[in-house]
């Protein structure tokens, strides 16, 4: 059985620290046990001494192991990449504190055969994971193409539902530095996101900055050895690279984070909105992808990125984070007006609290099953007309919209729950990704297999004068000039982010919890 820990002094002797990123790491860990003890009490109660059982779990941090290069090690002191650290280290201390038995591996030599999950930053996708249909179609890339279940690559941000979210956590504050935090707000202190120089070279930084500095003192984090980058301003206040305690304090009486647009989607806007700042940063259009641009290019994943951090777009958005087109300088200004007008409070989702991340990793452990492979649905000849009309298994929900469909069947074990099912035939060219959010709801891989055919198709009222089972990564969906019905052949390939010009796609959506879009009412 799996007892919470409330202590991580025995973990922290695992880690050691023997390279610079284990010592980063170490330092985190340290500086949030409280918050994790905390954390551990509160789920302790919710958990009420439910019964789980204590999982051997192999971890095996591959980006700093001698036989990767470790390039991440030598670059933690100099304004390189933290967020995986920051990341590894959440992890690490979730798995700890839940109760489970782990073995910290820092050598590919210590791997063994084992269930894996993959930690992956941006996300892989389903037409990028199989191997066969990423050859054949042109979504073979470095990464990728394991023949995984997409649910075992793990995210930093909540991307597409076809993997799982795992997260990180970002540092909460007490009640003494809340009223701190009111007490000494400067509201003309700027700190601009970018601890590299190499992130202030990109075009219109300076005219943007000289903009703001006739408004506020601008302060920055960047990393130097002996003298100031000159990528940096005069009027720019340069404190090196800081200790991440320390980062936090400047945050605590600036007003306002500003993004130069790089890096992307780390956890340095969300520590600045948890201590009360407004996060500024620009929009992306058109959008970035693996197809347009380089930084994403040879990623695993055709998503679309509309702005430095859309997570901060769109799931927190305004008055916390103003999204605006930096290369209109008036809209820039009126930004930079706005928010020396505005006033909030800080700000932490749920779901990037150690609580929020306790939950929902315990979640996936006691319910994720890769092992039982995809579940039967209803075989489909390879190619069948279809007239006549087979009893469809579901019934309409609401009067007010033809569009939202629950399973009428007796629903067999599946998690998240098949009743939180919701059916939604998508609009051409969109995704069911965006089609669920649309709805106010989320797309929901595990239920595909449940969907996969002509009676969910004609519930909706598909018109379709033939049914063909195909392996597509945006099936089963409806070809519409042609009104022909496609089912989904390979299980592996079920896709919440595929989207095709021509098709409106049937997507299985269901509900979530605010604030921990991972989880579903009644998954708990
Ligand atoms: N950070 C820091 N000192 C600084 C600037 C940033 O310790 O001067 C930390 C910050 O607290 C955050 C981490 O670096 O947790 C990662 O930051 P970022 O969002 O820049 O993501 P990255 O691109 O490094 O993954």
């Amino acid at each position: 059985q799996a007892f919470l820990r409330f202590d991580l002094a025995a973990l922290l002797e695992r880690v050691g620290s023997g390279k610079e990123s284990l010592s980063f790491m170490r330092r985190r860990m340290r500086r949030l046990a409280m918050q994790w003890a905390a954390a551990a009490r509160r789920l302790d109660e919710h958990l009420r001494s439910q019964y789980r059982e204590q999982k051997r779990i192999l971890i095996h941090v591959g980006f700093l192991t001698e036989e990767s290069g470790d390039v991440f090690s030598p670059k933690v002191l100099k304004g390189g990449p933290l967020g995986e650290m920051v990341q590894w280290a959440d992890i690490l201390t979730t798995l700890h504190v839940l109760g489970h038995n782990l073995k910290i591996s820092l050598s590919v030599k210590e791997l063994q055969g084992c269930h894996i999950r993959v930690i992956d930053t941006f996300g892989t996708e389903p037409a990028y994971n199989h191997e066969e249909y990423a050859t054949l179609h042109g979504y073979r890339t470095n990464w990728g193409y394991w023949n995984l279940n997409c649910k075992q690559y793990m995210t930093m941000f909540p991307h597409t539902p076809d993997n799982s979210f795992m997260g990180f956590v970002t540092e909460e504050l007490n009640e003494t530095e809340r009223l701190n935090i009111q007490r000494d707000k400067a509201n003309n202190i700027a700190v601009v996101y970018g601890k590299e120089a190499s992130m202030w070279k990109l075009q219109g930084t300076e005219k943007l900055l000289t903009i703001l500095h006739r408004y506020m003192d601008i302060h920055g984090t960047v990393y130097y050895e002996t003298q100031r980058p000159p990528e940096v301003p005069a009027f720019v206040r340069n404190h090196g690279l800081l200790p991440q305690q320390e980062l936090q304090q400047l945050l605590r009486k600036a007003k306002l984070f500003m993004g130069l647009g790089f890096p992307y989607e780390g956890p340095a806007p969300l520590e600045a909105i948890a201590n009360g700042c407004v996060f500024l940063q620009p929009k992306f259009n058109p959008a970035r992808s693996s197809q347009n641009h380089e930084f994403f290019r040879g990623k695993p994943t055709s998503r679309e990125v509309s702005s430095q951090h859309p997570y901060a777009e769109h799931y927190i958005g305004k008055p916390h984070v103003i999204t605006a087109d930096f290369n209109n300088s008036e809209e820039f200004e009126a930004a930079v007006r706005e928010i020396l007008n505005v006033k909030v409070e800080p700000l932490i989702p749920f779901e990037y609290t150690c609580e929020g991340m306790l939950e929902r990793v315990n979640a996936y452990i006691q319910n994720q099953d890769f092992c039982q492979q995809s579940r039967p649905f209803p075989a489909v000849n390879e190619s069948r007309s279809w007239p006549g009309n087979p009893p469809s298994p579901f019934v309409q929900l609401s009067n007010s919209t033809d569009l939202i469909w629950a399973p009428n069947i007796s629903a067999p074990a599946c998690w998240p729950p098949l009743r939180a099912l919701r059916l939604f035939l998508s609009p051409e060219a969109s995704s069911c990704v965006k089609t669920c959010q649309d709805a106010g709801f989320i797309c929901e891989p595990a239920f595909f297999p449940f969907i996969n055919n002509m009676e969910a198709l004609s519930g909706l009222n598909a018109r379709c004068e033939s049914l063909e089972a195909e392996k597509n990564h945006v099936f089963p969906a409806v070809q519409v000039e042609r009104r022909e019905c496609f089912v989904q052949k390979d299980p592996l390939l079920f896709s919440c982010a595929g989207f095709s010009a021509k098709h409106q796609r049937l997507c299985p959506c269901r509900d979530f919890l605010q604030g921990q879009v991972a989880l579903c009412r009644d998954c708990l």
